[in-house]
């Protein structure tokens, strides 16, 4: 059995829109916790926002494509690994480790939107490739921002960490 590229093309864009639904419920949940870290929640909850409207463009891609969205894979649990890492976190450490997780999910996500515009391009879907691009530089953005604060995310947990009667965590 052979599949074609438009088939790939559409599997990857559910995927796509998947990778966004655990992306925004893993997001909803570190901003939720932070108590301490209003730098970081702040981004986050920006990031939130432009997740949203990731699911739009994407969902506009997914119509004009005529791709059926009865059976997406968003309940498919794909992502789970993810999602733990970084939305299920309660380590005593959890705002570092989150920190982490959320720059790697990042270029997870930088990596899936570098195939999916090869893919579009490939099927012909020249607008989708230019919404992934898009995206993408969304995404480079908040993996940036995510990796030049991570020293200050570190730095203002251990300091917390350090003082009595001071919760650091998250
Ligand atoms: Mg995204
Ligand atoms: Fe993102």
């Amino acid at each position: 059995m052979s599949t074609t590229k438009i088939e790939n093309y559409h599997s990857w864009l559910r995927d796509a829109h998947a990778m966004e639904k655990q992306a925004e419920s893993m997001l909803s949940k570190m901003a939720g916790r932070l108590e301490h870290y209003p730098d970081l929640k702040a981004r986050i909850e920006q990031h939130i926002e432009e997740t949203k409207g990731q699911l739009e463009l994407l969902q506009g891609v997914l119509d004009r494509n005529g791709v059926d969205n009865s059976t997406l894979k968003d309940t498919m649990g794909k992502m789970a690994a993810f999602g733990q890492a970084m939305g299920g976190m309660t380590a005593d450490d959890e705002v570092v480790k989150g920190a982490i997780s959320g720059y790697v999910f990042e270029q997870f996500e930088i990596a899936n939107y570098t195939s999916l515009i090869a893919a579009a391009e490939l099927a012909g879907d020249t607008e989708g490739a230019r919404v992934f691009e898009q995206i993408r530089q969304q995404e480079v953005q908040m993996a940036e921002w995510c990796l030049t604060h991570l020293p200050s995310v570190t730095e203002q947990f251990l300091v917390r960490d350090a003082a009595s009667g001071v919760e650091a965590k998250k």
